[in-house]
């Protein structure tokens, strides 16, 4: 038997499709891209959060020179939010990354697939899907309604 998933997601050809708190997530996650530590890949990444109680907070890639060392953007940003503020939902998470060099032609940039298994755990925790945005500096958009749209077959304790 073979079995099909479908997922649903939104794509924002640019940012004057988006609404007032989007494009403040957009400007937040590229403002943390300016400030990435990522003097090994030149890729730099920003992240943006919005918190149910309207606060929004963000961060970046943080590179180190024993590679597995380093952090991506998303997870910096996540775990900062989860630190200080646990018991606050998670609305939604904006991503935007790109090489240094920034060329027109540049893709929205997922997040990668541990950070993505990260997601998810908050996500389950909290019982509320997350919005999830991720784009490059080109102003294209990709919206998904919940991590496990991008993560399908997620590992999470329920499995425990
Ligand atoms: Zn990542």
């Amino acid at each position: 038997m073979k079995k099909d998933i479908q997922i649903g997601y939104d794509y924002f050809k640019n940012s004057s499709e988006l609404n007032d708190i989007e494009n403040t997530l957009f400007a937040r996650a590229k403002q943390a891209r300016e400030n990435a530590y990522a003097p090994y890949s030149n890729f730099l990444v920003g992240c943006s959060v919005l918190l149910e109680n309207g606060e929004i907070f963000s961060g970046n890639n943080q590179e180190n020179a024993a590679f597995p060392s380093g952090l991506c953007a998303e997870r910096t940003t996540l775990f900062w939010v989860a630190a200080n503020f646990p018991n606050e939902k998670i609305k939604k998470i904006f991503i935007v990354g790109g090489p240094r060099e920034f060329h027109e032609k540049n893709p929205p940039i997922p997040p990668c697939g541990a950070c993505r298994q990260s997601l998810i755990e908050y996500e389950t925790k909290q019982n509320e899907n997350i919005d999830l945005y991720f784009s490059s500096m080109n102003d294209v958009v990709v919206k998904v309604n919940s991590i496990k749209d991008l993560l399908p077959f997620y590992f999470d304790a329920t499995f425990l």
